[in-house]
């Protein structure tokens, strides 16, 4: 992709079908940015890249998750195991990694509550509890090797000394990495080609993640510079200012049309057609409705709407 730097395509078992880790050359070894949801399609990739030509028989040396979403972490422990290899992340993703993979607890029916005050109905909120996957369906045991990403300084990866640039609003404390002197963005989650992220607000986490993420936007419009961009899924481009722009253009057109629905009081889970322009599939309900959150406490957050609780205790927002 750039000097020393190997694009490892994984394939996920998702509609979103394949996430890109990045194999920075250490000399004796390498560096890998991400890697992958646990699965055995994506164990046997590794093992066929680690023992191909390519990457000359060499071990990993040490890993970086970006954050800590399964097709990032998933596979994380197992290589970090295998190798011996310590994993680098932010205090901000170590932390929820380490609840959601806490044994003792049950994140998605932590949820119900959330779902119900957002409108789902009750065999919806069935639905769900039963069918959402579990975090640990596609993260191994956490690597017992941790180091924790310092913020202040530069992160040497690869040979080569990357700027640390924080992410808010797709998860908690986002890491990417750019180098100037060869002007390459790993950018993860927080800067997609085609797509874009998903933006959804989670019971205990941050209420706000849309305004989180716009702001966030801001460090990457002033890198300078028109860096190779290195995203987490799809293909890696130029055109970063664009791609920010085109990304607030997204988020304005859908805020839109959640304000137009608004002008009756309604719950999320009601507004949810107007804002993805077509009704969601069961599958689709627990990312949907933390999206359609998300935008609606947008519009709060700015006194566009504001919401109160129904008799039935479902919340509904109304346009100003
Ligand atoms: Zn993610």
């Amino acid at each position: 992709m750039a000097e020393g730097i190997v694009l490892l395509r994984l394939p996920l078992p998702f509609a979103l079908n394949h996430i890109n880790t990045y194999l920075l050359d250490e000399g004796d070894g390498w560096a890998l940015i991400d890697c992958g949801v646990d699965c055995e399609a994506a164990r046997q990739a590794w093992d066929a890249a680690l023992a191909s030509p390519l990457l000359g028989g060499r071990p990993v040396r040490r890993i970086l998750v970006t954050h800590h979403h399964p097709d990032h972490i998933g596979l994380a422990g197992w290589l970090s195991r295998r190798f011996d290899a310590p994993m680098s992340i932010t205090a901000g993703e170590h932390a929820v990694a380490g609840r959601y993979s806490d044994p003792t607890r049950d994140i998605v029916s932590e949820r119900m509550a959330f779902w119900r005050e957002h409108g789902l109905p009750e065999d919806l909120v069935s639905w769900l509890l039963q069918r959402m996957p579990r975090y640990s369906k596609h993260v191994q045991p956490l690597p017992d090797k941790v180091a924790l990403v310092n913020l202040e300084e530069p992160v040497l990866l690869g040979r080569k000394s990357w700027r640390p640039i924080i992410g808010r609003g797709h998860s908690p404390e986002h890491l990417s990495l750019y180098d100037a002197s060869a002007d390459v963005l790993i950018s993860g989650d927080q800067i997609l080609p085609e797509i874009t992220p998903n933006i959804a607000v989670w019971p205990g986490g941050d209420q706000n993640p849309l305004q989180s993420f716009l702001d966030s936007l801001g460090k990457f419009m002033s890198l300078g510079g028109d860096p190779l961009v290195l995203p987490s899924h799809k293909q890696p481009f130029r055109g970063l200012v664009q791609r920010v722009i085109e990304f607030r253009h997204h988020h304005d057109e859908r805020l839109g049309h959640l304000a137009d629905a608004c002008a009756r009081p309604m719950t999320c889970f009601e507004a949810l057609p107007a804002l993805f322009g077509r009704p969601l599939r069961n599958e689709e309900l627990g990312f949907g409705l933390g999206e359609g959150v998300a935008h609606l406490n947008y519009l709060e957050g700015r006194g566009a709407l504001s919401s109160a609780l129904d008799e039935h205790g479902a919340r509904r927002y109304l346009a100003a």
